[in-house]
């Protein structure tokens, strides 16, 4: 079955392509793309493209990738030196939390993402408000905790975690809400940690949508909760320090995450602020060969100025842990367009795909990469947001 955005994408992509067939012998109308990206760097991993090229929009999507298009282009925009990839996506970010957050993350590169849990089923309907008119595709997690993020911990009174009062929620704003969040430190949710992953899936398995756990520092044993996750769930947080961390004190990965990447459970990075990324955690996991499947911000209005900063800045950390261009880009795109339905046809310059695309400087230096835990790290390369493309339209 197809989505309703999905048969509108491909009655949209058909439409464009009966417009071409008549222009082809180009009687001297319109140009023939709306905007050409000229010289740029094209990393595209889900056409395996890692080299120069021009890639042509018209109508709203990716028209040409070639070595050279004309320069029949409204617009004609000189990438030359520039890295240009597919828009990112953000699988975990608190952007509708403000009203500018979408905007704001819009200009970092991010043309798609999900607001992970920022609020539960009382006060859900403020970011569903803030989600609609997101500029970009998006997509609100509900926390299974009511009250949304608290202070006092979302889940540490269980009656909270209430699962009449999400499904309810879900129910009447199915098309905004993509998936369940539960937030399981002991800080969040205590000793219920279990108990509330276990309502998160009640809600989740009535809808069929994934449930996102936020892991680490939890009181249960990380591989009894696993044990609840089911294929396309996400566990964000995967370089949170102990307690509970994906490695052993031997820098061993657990059977038990193991087991569950194999049958489907997707990691995430989460970088964040708070206890969730600790420089020695990612090296040890990243020596085992456990590399994220998906890398993603956490964030928010005040990860701007600390250790988050924006998309870009975040996937630059995994360049010095052994990661390539090409293998953090796909991180924060083919890959995170499989995790989230609302993604499925981004993440890619294919022709005939939503001309989505971000402009990265890769500039070459000395930079610092903060943990969130004050540790530092120089790294020798930092990538640069330096311009969007959303549905054909430069931002
Ligand atoms: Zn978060």
């Amino acid at each position: 079955m197809l989505s309703r955005r999905q048969f509108v994408g491909l009655v949209a992509s058909s439409a464009f392509l009966d417009r071409r067939d008549l222009v082809g012998g180009r009687l001297g109308a319109a140009p023939r793309y709306d905007i050409v990206i000229k010289g740029g760097r094209v990393i595209d991993p889900s056409l395996r493209i890692d080299s120069v090229r021009d890639v042509g929009i018209a109508d709203g999507r990716i028209a040409a990738v070639e070595a050279s298009l004309s320069d029949d282009a409204a617009q004609t925009i000189d990438a030359r030196g520039k890295l240009v990839v597919p828009g990112l996506l953000d699988i975990h970010t608190h952007a509708a939390r403000v009203a500018d957050g979408a905007s704001l993350c819009l200009r970092d590169g991010v043309t798609g993402f999900i607001d992970a849990g920022s609020q539960g089923a009382d006060r859900i309907g403020e970011v569903i408000a803030i989600a609609q008119s997101a500029p970009q595709p998006c997509r609100v997690l509900i926390n299974i905790g009511r009250a949304g993020v608290v202070a006092e911990g979302d889940t540490m009174d269980l009656a909270r975690a209430d699962v009449a009062a999400a499904r309810a929620a879900v129910a009447s704003h199915r098309d905004i809400i993509g998936g369940v969040k539960a937030r399981l430190s002991r800080d969040v949710a205590g000793p219920n940690d279990y108990e509330v992953l276990r309502r998160a899936q009640q809600v989740a398995s009535d809808f069929n949508v994934p449930v996102m756990i936020h892991m680490g520092q939890t009181i249960s044993p990380l591989p009894k909760l696993l044990d609840l996750l089911k294929p396309g769930d996400v566990v964000t947080h995967m370089f949170a320090p102990p307690p509970n961390s994906i490695v052993d004190e031997n820098g061993r990965i657990l059977p038990a995450v193991l087991a569950a990447r194999r049958r489907g459970v997707w990691f995430d990075v989460g970088n964040g602020r708070t206890g969730h990324l600790r420089w020695d955690i990612v090296d040890q996991v990243m020596r085992a060969g456990f590399w994220p499947d998906t890398i993603s911000t956490d964030w928010t209005p005040e990860g701007r100025t600390a250790q988050v900063i924006d998309f870009p800045n975040v996937l630059s950390k995994f360049l010095d842990v052994g990661m390539s261009i090409p293998q953090v880009i796909a991180c924060a795109t083919t890959h995170a367009a499989r995790v989230f339905d609302v993604f499925r046809d981004r993440g890619t310059l294919n022709v005939g795909a939503p001309a989505d695309v971000a402009l990265l400087d890769l500039r070459e230096g000395a930079f610092e990469f903060v943990d969130n835990f004050g540790n530092k790290r120089s790294g020798r390369a930092r990538l640069f947001p330096t311009g969007t493309i959303l549905a054909g339209k430069r931002v």
